[in-house]
């Protein structure tokens, strides 16, 4: 009964604080400017279907892609034991689900065992291609303190949860095949479950188990309490890490963007003010309406975290830091200062900055800086190609270039900082209506030459 109210408090705590840090992401990611994703929800759910359950992207590097088919199955599935520990912990009883599945529950037991060791080989090698073969896009300047301890620490997470179910298994199982007088003796009853034979892993550590019934029932009990307060721990630990993909990779390929990559928006900003010049009626000194007389006006592009889309800001919370948009990215190949990834976890840093400013100081503060130049350099983003190598290379559909883009429009249209080559290109457009230093008169005399 004490057991059961000590993990119902942890249970209700977890969950509540998790629930918590997950409403205030939401809420940053809702400080972006609206965008409507609402259309062709079919292709939607394909493409998440597709994309996020069935990883499609991630076949690109087929290694990599099996051992995080491994992990990401393995955890999932794995989840429906963690159903049981759950209900077991509240109700007090011992391995529920095996009163309604019967034998079938120990077949199923013995899959998730080989899917814990999946799981185990997965974060093996994922932390030997990280520290020992010393993959590059892994060591990058991006990828130092926090950014690259992360990724560590999941790993051992996993690892460690991993092997304790196959502790509290192997305790357990030693436990079920000893004969029912022994464990009612003991007071030991409800582990007399009738286990007619051996789990397909734990089998191979039962010989590291004590033969004291009591010694036993304590390492199954303390292996069944690490790994429930261990999966509490590592749900609050989720929206910290760049493992909150594991969540949020779902809605990102959902809302992701359907049309061509390389097709740019148009700003609505930009397209307010040119309707009104084309419109001979318009007052350019008319007063503003009623209601809106201290408006600020919209900005041109972005300069910071709010003037994105709320796409743009989840893409941000989305991102795994694996770095194949940089591996890929011309600008970055050659040496240029320019990363994808560097852009998305700026843009997450920048706004969970700008999240904690509202909570400690109210939704007006102001801290005097920005995303743009503060986080991101000019320099960064004009040596973007926008070929949109990035997006396409992303496993989570995330779109860089869309927010090198906001920024460098906000960095010409509202600073006219572009670099002087595009300042001459945009100063011919304005003149001549062609990007070339000619008129539009002599645009056909190459055919008299
Ligand atoms: S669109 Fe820009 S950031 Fe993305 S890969 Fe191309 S050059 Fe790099
Ligand atoms: S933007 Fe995509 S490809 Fe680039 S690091 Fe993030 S998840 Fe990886």
């Amino acid at each position: 009964m004490i057991s059961s109210v000590i993990f119902i408090i942890i249970l209700a705590a977890g969950i509540y604080v998790f629930a918590k840090k997950v409403g205030v992401i939401r809420r940053n990611i809702l400080l972006g400017k609206d965008i409507d994703r609402s259309d062709r929800k079919d292709e939607r759910w394909k493409t998440m279907a597709r994309v996020a359950m069935g990883q499609s992207k991630m076949s690109a590097r087929p290694v990599a892609g099996l051992l995080h088919l491994f992990v990401y199955v393995g955890f999932i599935l794995i989840n429906i034991e963690v159903l049981e520990i759950i209900l077991d912990g509240i109700f007090g009883t011992h391995r529920l689900f095996h009163s309604v599945l019967g034998d079938f529950y120990f077949m199923i037991i013995n899959f998730f065992e080989v899917l814990a060791v999946l799981v185990i080989v997965g974060v093996t090698v994922f932390w030997i291609r990280r520290m020992v073969v010393k993959i590059p896009r892994f060591w990058s300047k991006e990828m130092k303190g926090w950014a690259k301890n992360d990724a560590l620490y999941i790993l051992y997470i996993e690892f460690v949860l991993m092997s304790a179910l196959l502790i509290m298994n192997a305790a357990d199982q030693v436990l079920m095949a000893t004969p029912v007088d022994q464990l009612e003796a003991a007071g030991l009853s409800k582990y007399a479950l009738g286990l007619d034979g051996k789990f397909a892993v734990s089998q191979f550590l039962t010989g590291l188990m004590p033969e004291n019934l009591d010694a036993l029932h304590y390492i199954e009990r303390g292996a069944w309490w690490f790994h429930i307060i261990g999966i509490m721990l590592f749900l609050n630990y989720l929206p910290y890490s760049k493992h909150f993909h594991i969540i949020l990779a779902f809605p990102n390929t959902f809302y992701a963007k359907l049309e061509p990559k390389t097709e740019l928006n148009n700003l609505e900003s930009v397209t307010k003010e040119v309707e009104m010049m084309f419109d001979p009626s318009a007052d350019p000194y008319a007063a503003p309406p009623a209601g809106a007389e201290d408006a600020v006006p919209e900005r041109f592009g972005a300069k910071d975290v709010q003037d994105l889309n709320w796409k743009q800001l989840m893409d941000s919370y989305t991102c795994t830091e694996c770095g194949r948009c940089t591996s890929v990215c011309p600008a970055n190949l050659t040496g240029k200062l320019l990363s994808p990834r560097k852009i998305m976890m700026d843009t997450r840093d920048r706004l969970e900055e700008v999240g904690q400013n509202i909570d400690k100081n109210g939704a007006d503060y102001d801290d005097g800086k920005s995303l743009l130049n503060d986080y991101i350099k000019p320099e960064e983003l004009w040596a973007c190609t926008t070929c949109n190598a990035c997006t396409e290379a992303c496993p989570v559909l995330i779109d860089p270039a869309s927010i090198i883009i906001d920024l460098r429009r906000y960095l010409v249209m509202e600073e006219s900082q572009g670099p002087s080559e595009l300042n001459a290109v945009y100063t011919n457009i304005e003149n001549n209506g062609a990007p070339w230093q000619f008129a539009q008169a002599d645009r056909l005399n190459w055919k008299d030459e």
